[in-house]
């Protein structure tokens, strides 16, 4: 029987490979990059793991797109009140932003 740490750290290293394949495919086909993230984002949920930063960061949370700089989101930094950047998923038009200021919780 498996312990907890270990199914965490299996899920962990499930989330990587999923996150890798989707990274590799997603210019040669992007639906499938969504579906590698949200297998990933299931695995995380089963888990009970957060999702590690970078992965927030380059998917939506919305339509789980795998976000190409350039061509499936819009990146922009916005100065008003406190700096934060917002990312605009164009698959979905979601939103998402993110505090810039120093000490700015980076883990939700
Ligand atoms: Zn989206």
């Amino acid at each position: 029987m498996m312990n907890q740490i270990g199914i965490k750290q299996l899920a962990r290293q499930r989330i990587d490979i999923l996150f890798g394949q989707a990274k590799s495919i997603v210019h040669a086909n992007p639906k499938l990059a969504a579906m590698y993230v949200l297998s990933a984002r299931k695995i995380a949920m089963a888990a009970r793991i957060h999702l590690p930063l970078t992965f927030r960061r380059e998917t939506c949370r919305a339509c789980s797109a795998l976000f190409v700089h350039g061509v499936n989101c819009r990146v922009r930094v916005k100065q008003k009140r406190e700096p934060h950047v917002v990312v605009t998923c164009l698959n979905c038009g979601k939103q998402t932003r993110y505090m810039l200021r120093k000490g700015a919780r980076v883990i939700e």
